[in-house]
């Protein structure tokens, strides 16, 4: 499989090139050449299998070429392996045809195991054949830097940088990063806010001196395999519910556009999707766009769900890119101009192809205790609130009661205790057995200034195993 720039001026790559890139050189998204597309027969002799089984099935024509068959069937076992539930994504149902797919039995407890696992997983398989080390430096606001530390522990090619802003985390947040330790394991807590660890680790991908030759990685959603991970649980979901025979619709909880754009590759590899909903908190650009053709930039709004507290949202660009047509100067000029004036909009025939695609709505953290509040009160089930706006969405925007409805439960309620305790429902979430001494375990973390030369000190001191690079 070949991957091309979502501007259209980068050299084509492969998987393995994809894998240890970041943006493409001319500053796109790289994207499949060719998207697989699956027979009906095809994806109806799937129903049943394990789901390392039926990843191997659903991702196998995107590694085609860079990984072998025996090595990407071993490593997804192994993957897949390390999650709590045996059904590794297992469904729970709220009411009349309504689910939650339980994405949150992976070892951080959020979504992000299932690509971050597969990643760190791939990346040591490929380093190891070429003989290679990399560094990663990744931003987070909480749950991709966890995810992103336990896939790549193991590691031993890798030397991971993971910075969050200082004090603005939840403690099961920080703990679940800075209890994992290990030479090669460094989490940096940056004196600012999370715009400004994005900002470091942007600005170290355009001017990778201070790395003296080693690699920069990205763990981000731009970096292709964690979509093409979170692609299987769109299938899984569905064949469980009836598909390729009847068609099922899914409630997204969306941040950077990266899990929802998954499910809407599902859709075009001939998975039966007959509705894919967006739904956002306040930070609602996407939900701007969907309803009026408005993609301009706000200010953050902090919202008790901090795993989709965006301005921009980065995977958006890979939509935009099929919305023309796949014309990379068409998307390159846009998003200059974007750039420029921080607003954008499409012509008419693309917006309405954009809602023909995809239903939205944006929920405040009001609807979102509600919603916490309401599902308990219904069947006792306790929701994480990004999982709440999820629920919510598919309420308000369901189009069909006969179909199933799938909303992703992004994460486990723990995670997020303020806004179970806002929902004001008596319940406490409890950490599961494989978490129990979070709070007793010993942490390691390095405080440092809001400034980019002491970072980039930092990770050339330390990021050969520890040692200077
Ligand atoms: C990252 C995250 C999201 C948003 O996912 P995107 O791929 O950015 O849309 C939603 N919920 C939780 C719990 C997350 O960690």
């Amino acid at each position: 499989m070949r991957y091309i720039s979502t501007r259209g001026q980068a050299p084509a790559l492969n998987f393995e090139d994809v894998l240890l890139a970041g943006l493409a050189s001319d500053g796109g998204l790289y994207v499949p050449e060719n998207l697989p597309r699956f027979t009906v027969e095809e994806i109806a002799s799937w129903a049943g299998l394990p789901y390392h089984e039926l990843a191997f099935r659903v991702m196998r024509p995107f590694v085609a070429g860079s990984i072998a068959d025996a090595d990407f069937k071993r490593i997804l076992e192994e993957t897949y392996g390390v999650f709590a539930h045996k059904a590794v994504a297992p469904l729970t149902q709220l009411g009349a045809n309504e689910w939650v797919l339980e994405l949150f039995q992976g070892p951080t407890l959020a979504f992000k195991d299932f690509a971050l696992q597969l990643l760190g997983r791939l990346l040591d398989h490929v380093l190891t054949r070429r003989n290679e080390r990399v560094v990663i430096m990744g931003a987070t606001s909480g749950d991709t830097g966890s995810a992103a530390i336990e896939g790549c522990k193991a590691c031993d090619n890798v030397d991971i940088f993971i910075m969050h802003p200082h004090n603005r985390v939840s403690e099961v947040q920080r703990r679940q990063m800075t209890t994992i330790l290990g030479d090669n394991i460094h989490n940096i807590a940056i004196e600012g806010n999370f715009d400004d660890c994005q900002e470091m680790v942007k600005a170290s991908f355009a001017d990778q001196g201070f790395l003296k030759g080693t690699r920069l990685v990205a763990v981000n959603s731009i970096n292709w395999a964690r979509i093409m991970a979170q692609i299987v649980y769109y299938f899984h979901a569905a064949l469980q519910l009836g598909a390729p025979h009847r068609s099922v619709a899914f409630s997204v909880p969306t941040g950077n556009f990266g899990d929802i754009f998954a499910g809407y590759l599902a859709r075009n590899m001939g998975l039966p999707v007959n509705q894919l909903i967006v739904a956002t908190n306040r930070n609602d650009i996407l939900h701007r766009f969907m309803s009026g053709n408005r993609y301009d930039k706000d200010t953050l709004h902090p919202s008790l769900s901090p795993s989709m507290d965006i301005m921009v949202s980065s995977n958006f660009e890979r939509l935009l890119f099929d919305l023309h047509g796949r014309n990379g100067a068409a998307v390159s000029a846009l998003m200059d101009s974007f750039k420029a004036t921080g607003k954008l909009a499409v012509e008419d025939e693309r917006w309405t192809e954009a809602r023909r695609l995809f239903d939205s709505l944006a929920v405040d953290d009001e609807g979102t205790c509600a919603t916490i509040a309401e599902v308990h009160g219904e069947t006792g089930y306790l929701l994480d609130p990004h999982t709440a706006i999820g629920v919510k969405a598919a309420r308000e925007c369901r189009r069909s009661l006969a179909l199933p409805m799938v909303i992703l439960g992004t994460a486990h309620p723990v995670k997020f205790p303020e806004a179970v305790e806002k929902a004001g429902i008596g319940a406490a979430p409890q950490l599961p057995a494989h978490l129990a001494d979070l709070f007793q375990r010993a942490e390691r973390c390095t405080v440092l200034p809001n400034d980019l030369k002491a970072v980039q000190a930092f990770v050339s001191q330390h990021g050969n195993r520890g040692k200077p690079l």
